[in-house]
């Protein structure tokens, strides 16, 4: 069964334990600035992967290469086995397969909840209206909003919004979900609601690579945390290490002024 094909999205395809996203060498520049500087690390299906570090160090560049947003100056990116930076790769195929998140949730104003988790699905994945509707009816109610399929984006918060926007990813049944800063665009009261179904998610056994500044998400949730400075990995590690006992003088002067 291809990922299209699953309704819920979850777990992912890939076998339990299994590499479900590579990165090896991976570099990109914009010019003569050169953003990633030798990227290696992997998340195993199932795992969660929070990337810590500065603003401007690199991580929403490095989720971009994973699904092609960037191309890569060098280096191999695979996912789920396949290498999305071979070029003969079907890039909108491998793109299905990954969930991606955004700061901001872009949705169409002029569509309802159902609407947006619904129009993906019909126009990419060809699933007739009956279905794209009953299948994002059940994602929006896993992530509690059950009650506002009907709602418009300027009727819902800011929370709420980004919460159809994850419904809107599952919906497509995607192996790994990528979310860049979900919650920094969010009044903080609202932040909650949006990392309880990223835990909820997790526990469900979802693949995720969080870029993320939530340092209690981060220490509670993640398998594994990784942090950027500059364009390279300095530390990763588990969360209850690399947070609550960096080996690395640039991870300890970034806690302390994150925490
Ligand atoms: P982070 O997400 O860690 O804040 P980014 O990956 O967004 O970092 O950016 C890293 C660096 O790459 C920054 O110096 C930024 O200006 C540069 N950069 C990112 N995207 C582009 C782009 N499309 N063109 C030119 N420079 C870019
Ligand atoms: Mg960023």
């Amino acid at each position: 069964m291809s990922a299209g094909d699953r309704p819920g999205g979850l777990p992912g395809d890939s076998a339990p334990g299994g590499e479900a996203i590579e990165i090896i060498g991976l570099r990109k520049a914009f010019g003569a600035n050169e953003v990633l500087r030798g990227i290696d690390f992997h998340v195993r299906a199932g795992e969660v992967v929070c990337v810590i570090g500065p603003s401007g160090s690199g991580k929403s560049t490095l989720l971009r290469c994973v699904n092609l947003l960037e191309e890569p100056t060098a280096g191999t990116v695979r996912v789920s086995g396949t290498e999305v930076t071979d070029p003969d790769v079907d890039i909108d195929a491998v793109r299905r397969r990954i969930g991606m998140v955004f700061q901001s949730f872009n949705l169409f104003p002029h569509l309802t909840a159902l609407g947006n988790v619904a129009i993906a699905q019909r126009k990419v994945l060809r699933r007739d209206r009956a279905e794209a509707e009953r299948i994002a009816r059940e994602n929006l109610e896993r992530v509690g909003l059950a009650d506002k399929v009907d709602a418009y984006p300027a009727q819902l918060s800011g929370g709420q919004q980004q919460r159809v926007a994850i419904a809107r990813a599952l919906a497509m049944g995607p192996e790994v979900m990528l979310f860049d800063e979900p919650t920094s665009a969010l009044d903080p009261e609202l932040v909650g609601d949006v990392l309880g179904v990223m835990r909820t998610l997790a526990e469900a056994g979802m693949t995720m690579l969080v870029v993320t500044h939530e340092m209690s998400f981060a220490r509670e949730v993640a398998d594994r945390v990784v942090f950027m400075d500059g364009g390279v990995v300095v530390e990763e590690g588990p969360a209850s290490r690399v947070i609550t006992d960096p080996q690395h003088e640039r991870t300890r002067s970034f806690l302390a002024r994150v925490l």
